[in-house]
């Protein structure tokens, strides 16, 4: 296990807000978060509050020394920067750390740079600390469906897509695509592959197209792992028709048409309780067996 090339483990299951009353709790109670190890390098994506309990592993895991990961130099991707993918990240606690080399590799959206995003959350109007003043290095990277991210054994490099056959070596790799149903500027829904073929995607923040989203379940074909926006029941859908989230019946339909072998459903509606996931997660076994409901901290392995 501790030599897998690709490992990924959920910190955050919630979407718009931690859940505010005590019957939520069971599957988590953090907004989105994704950790993914590609041997020693540690990709991170979305900063939800579930990056708060990443940075705390982070530091244990660095304190206890077992571990040989790449502890100082981190990877940050944004699926979009929604408040609910960003309101962890003052509370990151790596981002104090002078050792911390924090590279961000993200699509622009809605014309704002990521490093302006940042910078504006941690303002003195919203926090006391800004990112000038943080001992740690911040090193930002622009990101792309063009485009793909190579981890080796030692450091890592972003290629045109074109050029991927070219690569050699590689232990990981990560590439993305862009969503357009999630207001106002879409997502991106990233892949992360190791050499053996496995693989998990990352598709939050997505709204359903009847009979699944062809073009995701292209992107996902044969995916080991596909986590998937499944915020609404089908009654409230019906409300929130166009807010850019999907049903579990949409999550099962790209599944099912991607021949995925594990469907995971997550953004959790904040108002679900432990209850109502339980039986969300009953009726969509009904349409894709393999189905679970995210809870944080749950992992995902595959050996070398
Ligand atoms: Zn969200
Ligand atoms: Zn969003």
């Amino acid at each position: 296990m501790e030599n897998s090339a690709l490992k990924a483990k959920i910190y955050g299951v919630r979407g718009s807000y931690p859940p505010t009353r005590g019957d939520a709790t069971k599957y988590g109670v953090n907004t989105t978060c994704l950790r993914v190890d590609f041997g020693k390098h540690i990709v991170i994506v979305d900063a939800g509050t579930g990056i708060i309990n990443l940075g705390n592993d982070l530091m244990e895991e660095k304190r206890s020394g077992k571990k040989n990961q790449e502890f100082d130099k981190l990877y940050l991707f944004f699926t979009h920067t929604h408040i609910d993918h960003l309101m962890g990240f003052p509370y990151f606690n790596m981002i104090y750390m002078p050792q911390t080399e924090i590279n961000i590799i993200t699509p622009t959206q809605l014309n704002y740079s990521i490093e302006e995003i940042l910078d504006t959350l941690m303002s003195p109007a919203f926090f006391p600390v800004t990112i000038s003043e943080l001992p740690s290095q911040f090193n930002y990277f622009e990101f792309a469906e063009n485009r793909m991210v190579y981890f080796f054994k030692d450091g890592y490099e972003i290629v045109p897509a074109t050029e991927s056959s070219k690569v050699e070596n590689w232990i990981g790799r990560i590439s993305c695509m862009r969503n357009y149903t999630h207001p106002k500027g879409g997502v991106f829904i990233y892949k992360f592959e190791d050499r053996k073929g496995h693989s998990i995607v990352f598709a939050t923040d997505v709204e359903g197209f009847v009979g699944g989203d062809n073009r995701l379940a292209k992107f996902a074909e044969n995916a080991n792992v596909l986590i998937h926006d499944a915020q609404y029941s089908l009654k409230e859908y019906d409300i929130f028709q166009g807010f850019g989230h999907s049903t579990f019946e949409m999550a099962c339909e790209v599944a099912k048409k991607a021949k995925v072998k594990k469907l995971i459903l997550s953004h959790h509606d904040p108002k679900h309780t432990d209850q109502e996931l339980q039986d969300l997660e009953t009726e969509a076994r009904k349409i894709f067996p393999e189905t679970s409901v995210a809870a944080e901290f749950m992992e995902f392995f595959f050996p070398e």
